[in-house]
């Protein structure tokens, strides 16, 4: 099931030797890195993808590297892949990271926590054709996103999804997202969250890695979420589906 960091780190290092460009960024100020995966030329849009950034989480961090290791990424784009954004909470299986901070509550002005300032470096003047972040929900019992995108790509990952045979979450105003967005700023659809990420933002009061990603790096964002209570395949399979249909649907919508 889920590998020890370790374990996960090697298992991505060893792409290099199929030419995939692995490296670690430093977390100034704490005693650790983050893995940065590269694929792609200069000339191809890039698509961001990351996961992990709640440790408790881990499918997400697992269908990256399945991806990779089955070189499943549509070669038409580059990818700039951070697979694990919280790796002392990966090992700990804590939400949080070492330091007992939610990570994705600190990506607000140039990032408020080692792992947050990394990131937020390492993409400075970076614009992404499109964001995915990968997480988990242990209230859900089916796959759901929050679609940031103009023309709506969620509908389309979350029908991919279906069609694979998956559940997808029935939303509702209403539903418990973990916080309390106000009245009139989200529309609900099956396996859809639609948030004005401004009216988000101040409902949680900081900046999530998508919705400071969404503001000025990338047009087009996505964070899924998978039902932790589901079987550990199902889980995967959730994920992989959903990166691969909303890739495709950005190659659809990009021309
Ligand atoms: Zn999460």
């Amino acid at each position: 099931m889920t590998l020890p960091y370790k374990e996960f780190e090697a298992r991505l290092k060893a792409l290099r030797a199929r030419g995939v460009r692995v490296r670690e960024i430093a977390c100034v100020g704490a005693p650790r890195t983050l893995l940065c995966v590269e694929t792609g030329g200069p000339a191809a849009p890039t698509i961001a993808l990351a996961a992990g950034i709640h440790g408790d989480e881990p499918a997400g961090p697992a269908a990256l590297l399945a991806l990779l290791e089955d070189d499943a990424l549509d070669p038409r784009f580059a990818y700039r892949i951070l697979p694990c954004t919280n790796p002392t909470g990966y090992e700990r299986g804590t939400r949080e990271s070492v330091d007992g901070t939610d990570l994705n509550r600190t990506f607000g002005r140039g990032g408020q926590s080692p792992e947050a300032r990394a990131i937020v470096t390492a993409n400075r003047d970076r614009k992404f054709a499109l964001s995915l972040d990968l997480h988990e929900d242990v209230d859900a019992g089916g796959f759901y996103c929050y679609d940031y995108t103009d023309d709506g790509l969620g509908a389309g990952v979350v029908a991919a999804v279906e069609a694979a045979g998956l559940p997808a979450q029935a939303l509702h105003d209403g539903y418990d997202l973990g916080f309390a967005l106000p009245a009139g700023t989200a529309t609900f659809a099956r396996g859809v969250v639609r948030a004005d990420p401004r009216a988000e933002a101040a409902a949680l009061g900081a900046l999530t890695y998508t919705l400071a990603l969404a503001r000025n790096a990338a047009p087009r964002a996505l964070t899924f979420e998978t039902p932790s209570r589901a079987p550990w395949e199902t889980r995967l399979a959730m994920h992989r589906v959903a990166v691969t249909a909303a890739i495709a649907a950005l190659s659809q919508v990009s021309g």
